[in-house]
């Protein structure tokens, strides 16, 4: 729709302006940080701001290392990928995480699944950042599922999109918050950036995919994602021969 549309455009050139910002923010930064370091071999530095002054300097470290991610859609290298592989790498990165957390993660892919024209590195940014969010939502534990399928638009005519549905049970996401989600710096969290959500949905925009997000306050979250499949990869779902 014309507002999907929109909220893409000022999503790219929100990603554009703060790429460039974050590029410029981070040589001072750093500058900064060595600072502070040599301060602290001084016995007329107060070590307690010191390690404030270093802790908020990590802080604004991390929004400017998640700014700068926005920019890499525009330097994206797309090739032919299997969605299984960068998704299976994805579940063996966020592993170890999810088993100090009791969080069980299963996957079912279809067994033919077309292949992506993608940038596999960006697709593993996107779920990544959605694992995260799905196991911050889950302090208590519980199973996060990951079902990739191929779909048809027009039956019959062969499958041309994957469909990929992440699905926690988390803490949910109540109704009035739905809208704000991908807007730059929109977060619940004490330490959030609320930029993860921004840079995904600025991925999958470039990629051709949509995105739609279904929660449920107490229930949890499901996000589903679309992607066109690479023209040509695609099985055509022939009809049994008749004799
Ligand atoms: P951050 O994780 O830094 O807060 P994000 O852009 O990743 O930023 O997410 C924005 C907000 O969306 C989160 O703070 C949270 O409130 C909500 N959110 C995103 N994913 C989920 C989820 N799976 N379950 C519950 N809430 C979520
Ligand atoms: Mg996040």
């Amino acid at each position: 729709s014309e507002e999907l549309i929109r909220k893409a455009e000022k999503l790219s050139i929100v990603g554009q302006l703060s790429a460039g910002i974050a590029h410029e923010i981070r040589n001072p930064l750093t500058a900064i940080k060595g600072f502070v370091q040599l301060m602290r071999g001084h016995q007329s530095y107060n070590s307690t701001y010191l390690d404030i002054i270093t802790e908020e300097l990590i802080r604004i470290e991390t929004i400017i290392n998640e700014l700068l991610t926005v920019s890499k859609p525009q330097l994206s290298t797309f090739v032919p990928a299997r969605l299984e592989q960068i998704l299976s790498e994805v579940i063996a990165l966020v592993g170890a995480q999810a088993l100090i957390g009791n969080i069980e993660i299963t996957s079912r892919f279809d067994s033919e699944l077309p292949l992506l024209s993608c940038d596999p590195n960006q697709i593993k940014q996107v779920y990544l950042n959605f694992f995260k969010n799905a196991m911050e939502a889950m302090p208590r534990g519980g199973t996060i599922t990951l079902d990739a399928v191929g779909l048809e638009s027009v039956p019959g005519c062969g499958v041309d999109r994957v469909k990929i549905r992440l699905t926690d049970q988390g803490h949910g996401i109540p109704k009035d918050q739905l809208d704000k989600l991908g807007e730059p710096f929109f977060t619940t969290k004490s330490s959030g950036t609320g930029l993860g959500l921004m840079v995904s949905f600025n991925i999958i925009h470039n990629h051709g995919g949509t995105i739609q997000i279904a929660s449920e306050v107490g229930q949890g979250t499901v996000i589903d994602v679309t992607f066109p499949v690479l023209q040509g990869s695609q099985h055509t779902k022939r009809p049994l021969a008749s004799y």
